[in-house]
């Protein structure tokens, strides 16, 4: 069995569902379990609605919903004949009212629980078009909600997978779907407490998701479809000679995702790893083509430098008010409050001057950070910066891809060379 995963790009409108309808058709096997995101920048719409929310503006959150409906039920207009349309508008009309119902009520939940329970949505949504879509096709396809394999715990926006109970329940419920249908159809980036609460696994998580299914039934292969050939040596969008890599490790690949690659979700190639399951990246736009292979590989290869640039981070530069070097009993103290605060390390190198760090916010709490650090320590914010991470490359080489940028601060390591810098 095979785990196929399809991300917003791949449905933005109906002629990109049309190609991802041709695309299970044609290339992939069945029985399979195929993975969605949300349509296009739906997500995007729904943390407006929700901000407008916890702000206080009902009316506005009402608002960019009625958009968000509009276009999806115009997209549903030009898939559908007339009698499937009036069940697909039903359908999601049906999912639709769970935010009504939210932006009708005064705010009582913490803004993280509303989040999941509005953001989850999109999913929702756009997987039942894809079904209903795949339906009116010679496959058969059956929608199944995420929520009722995924199991996580009850950390909101960033949920964490309650592995056991996750691999009962994706076996209890999978291999039954693809036994009746050619295509079980669910959502990526979403799961479900033990409590049926809906939990959102963090911002881009359908590829994991993709690999938690493909982990739990033990799958032959995941594959993710982009709208680039492949995992390339550099984003094409900043280097226009940009390679496409035919075959990486799994080790590679965790080196890419963890310094920022955006090509694939960082979570997703663990699972994947530790059952030896591999991974292909292939281009939606030109489905033939063979993509890229990320697997357990008889030996190490020889790899071209490969550049991760990874754009609005934040350097820290820590000391500590007791005036000692930064030790063990402050690294635990300054860890603890990023953990609070959810932000990423991307890169650390403590001096006998200062911590340094380098660190994303996906959250925007670096001022909860800074005002909670504070208290013992010294924290010199410099934001935004760049991350820069080479593998495989010669610093000469590396050079002439900084020209105009100033370099804040440096680490080689083996293989790898960290930058961080500011235009
Ligand atoms: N729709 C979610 C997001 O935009 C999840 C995903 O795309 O993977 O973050
Ligand atoms: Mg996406």
């Amino acid at each position: 069995m095979n785990i196929n995963k399809f991300g917003g790009a791949s449905l933005k409108d109906a002629k990109r569902i049309e190609n991802v309808v041709e695309i299970v058709k044609t290339q992939i096997k069945s029985p399979g379990v195929i993975v969605v995101s949300a349509i296009g920048k739906t997500t995007n719409a729904l943390e407006k609605v929700h901000k407008a929310y916890v702000e206080g503006n009902s009316q506005g959150a009402f608002e960019i919903l009625g958009q968000i409906k509009n276009d999806h039920y115009k997209l549903c207009q030009e898939l559908f004949s007339e009698k499937e349309l009036e069940k697909i508008i039903h359908d999601l009309n049906d999912t639709f009212v769970e935010i009504e119902w939210i932006l009708e009520e005064e705010l009582s939940d913490g803004p993280n629980f509303i989040y999941d329970q509005i953001i989850s949505i999109g999913e929702l949504v756009s997987s039942k078009i894809l079904a209903a879509r795949l339906n009116q096709e010679t496959v058969t396809a059956t929608w199944l909600d995420a929520r009722d394999v995924i199991r996580t715990d009850n950390t909101y926006r960033n949920a964490s997978i309650e592995w056991k109970e996750t691999k009962d329940l994706v076996n209890q419920f999978i291999p039954n779907i693809c036994a009746q249908s050619d295509f079980c159809v669910t959502q990526g980036f979403i799961g479900g407490t033990s409590e049926n609460f809906t939990t959102t696994l963090g911002r881009e998580g359908s590829d994991f998701t993709a690999a938690i299914l493909a982990n739990s039934l033990n799958a032959d292969g995941v594959t993710v479809w982009k709208d680039v050939p492949g995992v390339m040596n550099a984003d094409p969008n900043l280097m226009k000679d940009a390679q496409l890599l035919k075959n990486i490790s799994y080790n590679e690949a965790l080196a890419m995702t963890y310094y920022g690659a955006k090509v694939i979700h960082p979570k997703t190639i663990k699972p994947l790893m530790q059952s030896s399951i591999p991974l292909r990246v292939k281009s939606f736009v030109n489905p033939e083509a063979e993509g890229t292979y990320v697997g357990a590989l008889e030996s190490e290869l020889k790899y071209p430098s490969i550049l991760v640039q990874e754009p609005n981070n934040i350097l820290l530069k820590i000391t500590s008010k007791d005036n000692s070097f930064i030790r063990e009993r402050h690294l635990a103290e300054i860890f603890t409050l990023m953990n609070e605060s959810g932000l990423v390390l991307k890169l650390d190198q403590n001096k006998p001057e200062y911590l340094t760090l380098c660190v994303g916010d996906p959250y925007s709490n670096i001022e909860k950070f800074d005002k909670d650090a504070s208290a013992n320590f010294n924290v010199e914010i410099t934001e935004p910066v760049d991350l820069i991470t080479v593998r495989h490359g010669d610093e000469a080489d590396i050079l002439s891809q900084l020209i105009g940028k100033k370099i804040l601060h440096k680490i080689i390591a083996q293989d790898t060379i960290q930058y961080v810098t500011v235009n």
